[in-house]
């Protein structure tokens, strides 16, 4: 199978611009080492009816294709079954039946690490084990066999991040997002990873996870996030972010996606046509603050 990038997308609603720059970058990733660059429909939580429509019609308009079908993780519940019942044969889960709420005071204990489970379900007497599960329905976790793990990045260097004995299932028996993404990116062949860097704590889980199911880890960049005018993540109720939203307001497709090419020091143009100019040592490393094309612009006046 040869090499490939990947973007991601949940179906929770349409992109934003935010959304659309990481795609951008990790196309201009794959395409400029020569991968294939396929699309996966994140799907398994958080999906709109409709939205998978209008998020690869988007894609398509930015100039983002990508190579074959894409696929939906809901349609592959068998390969994340192998992979767990793989773990299950290892001795690498346990049930878990703790409630958020026992979760964050648990887990708000001095000494704990941040965010991570404190283990309160990982050696359950077997009286106490069958009590529970008539209590409620378990999830599933990984035993993990560290507490931390280090990963490289293309952008951040060696990064080390905590490793919990995170979810693999959870209790309403959705496969969880660390597993699935595992399980995903090694079936599709994808040795590159470029997504948000709001995923970056998350990725040595998902490594410390591959090297368990004998899977090699891919190359990983994460990008700096699209922000609002205060600093914080861009979300739909930061105006027109969509590009319907800002089509509304007379910003054609191409010229939004030339804005989010400068925002990356790149020119203007089709992707292929600035495909040779992409450096990755050259990207901005700082989130980039959106402003709305049209307040850049004074406000339109009426004769
Ligand atoms: N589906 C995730 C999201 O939209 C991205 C996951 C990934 O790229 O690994 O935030």
């Amino acid at each position: 199978m040869t090499s490939a990038g990947r973007f991601a997308p949940s179906p929770s609603g349409e992109l934003h611009v935010g959304n659309l720059r990481t795609a951008i970058l990790a196309w201009l990733f794959a395409r400029s080492t020569g991968r294939r660059f396929l699309l996966r429909v994140e799907d398994l939580d958080r999906a709109r009816a409709g939205a998978e429509a209008e998020q690869l019609r988007d894609l398509q308009a930015i100039g983002v294709t990508w190579d074959g079908e894409a696929v939906r993780q809901t349609d592959r519940g068998q390969l994340y079954a192998a992979a767990i019942a793989r773990l299950e044969e290892a001795g690498l889960t346990y049930e878990c039946f703790c409630t958020r709420r026992e979760i964050q005071e648990a887990a708000s204990a001095p000494h704990a690490p941040q965010g991570a489970y404190p283990g309160t379900c990982r050696s359950l007497e077997p009286a106490e084990l069958e009590f529970r599960r008539s209590t409620r329905p378990a999830a599933l976790r990984l035993r993990a066999g560290v507490t931390e793990y280090t990963v490289h990045d293309v952008l951040h260097g060696d990064f080390t991040g905590v490793v919990d004995d995170f979810v693999l299932r959870r209790n309403d028996g959705v496969t969880a997002y660390n597993l699935a993404v595992v399980v995903d990116d090694a079936a599709q062949g994808i040795d590159q990873v470029v997504r948000g860097d709001d995923l970056l704590p998350s990725t040595p889980r998902q490594a410390y996870l591959a090297s368990l199911l004998d899977i090699p880890i891919p190359e990983y960049a994460h990008v700096p996030l699209v922000v609002n005018g205060d600093g914080v993540r861009l979300a739909k109720r930061d105006g027109a972010v969509t590009l319907a939203d800002l089509a509304r307001t007379g910003v054609p497709v191409e010229e939004v996606r030339d804005l989010l090419l400068a925002s990356l020091g790149l020119p203007a143009g089709t992707l292929e046509h600035v495909l040779p100019a992409f450096n990755p040592a050259s990207l901005p490393r700082e989130p980039w603050v959106w402003t709305p094309p049209a307040e850049m612009q004074s406000a339109p006046t009426i004769a």
